[in-house]
């Protein structure tokens, strides 16, 4: 991935730690050969420039999806609040003008297609196989295992799925994640890519 690009994505607002993006890449690199790329959770694109890197090199693109107003998480007095994403005029969380930005400084707004609704509403509209599905939206138990439901599905057969925030001792962090991840490898229909784990992302190849 292009340094230019690796420096855009450090600089971004988020919660994605290099190495970890970096991970996410690659697997975006190989998922871009089975189709488009499809994130849940865009924020200020962090993410999205690792995701949108691989989609501009592969000659496809990436579709992230974000309602913009936070996950429970992003709240003020929760431990993910970030005070500077507060919209001054109405108090609510909008991260959305931060999104736009980096993907602009990253060169890539031919390629990442921001989708701003909650994901269970766009999935019950979203009729594209993806190539890679990166779930990274809202960690509670309800928005984590609904994401699983609506959109592990819409892995096309042969692509990947991949789960941010997997922790598999909890006192690292929430269970949630974990959870989802665990049920994808019971259901049978994926086979975890171990070369590809890297901190708390976790990657998985639908059977063809
Ligand atoms: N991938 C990002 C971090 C995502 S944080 C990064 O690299 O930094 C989780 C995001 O999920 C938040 O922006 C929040 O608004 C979004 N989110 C939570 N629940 C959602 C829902 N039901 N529909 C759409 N977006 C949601
Ligand atoms: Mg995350």
């Amino acid at each position: 991935m292009d340094d230019r690009l690796r420096e855009v994505a450090r600089a971004a607002i988020g919660f994605m730690p290099e190495a970890e993006g970096m991970a996410l890449y690659r697997a975006g690199l190989s998922g871009a050969r089975v189709g488009p790329l499809l994130e849940i959770g865009s924020y200020c694109g962090k993410s999205a420039v690792y995701l949108g890197a691989a989609a501009a090199e592969a000659g496809t693109v990436l579709f992230t999806i974000d309602h913009h107003r936070g996950s429970e998480e992003n709240q003020a007095g929760w431990e993910h609040h970030d005070a500077r994403l507060v919209d001054a005029r109405t108090g609510r969380m909008d991260t959305l003008p931060f999104f736009r930005r980096t993907v602009e400084d990253a060169g890539l707004e031919g390629s990442v297609v921001a989708v701003v609704g909650p994901s269970a509403v766009v999935g019950a509209h979203w009729g594209t196989a993806s190539g890679l599905v990166f779930i990274d939206g809202g960690h509670g138990s309800e928005p984590a295992h609904r994401d699983y439901e609506t959109w592990a599905p819409k892995v096309a057969a042969g692509g990947l799925l991949a789960i941010h925030d997997v922790f598999s001792d909890p006192a690292d962090g929430g269970r949630p994640p974990f959870e989802i991840y665990t049920r994808a490898l019971e259901s049978g229909l994926f086979d975890e890519v171990a070369s590809a784990r890297c901190g708390s992302l976790r990657v998985l190849r639908r059977r063809a």
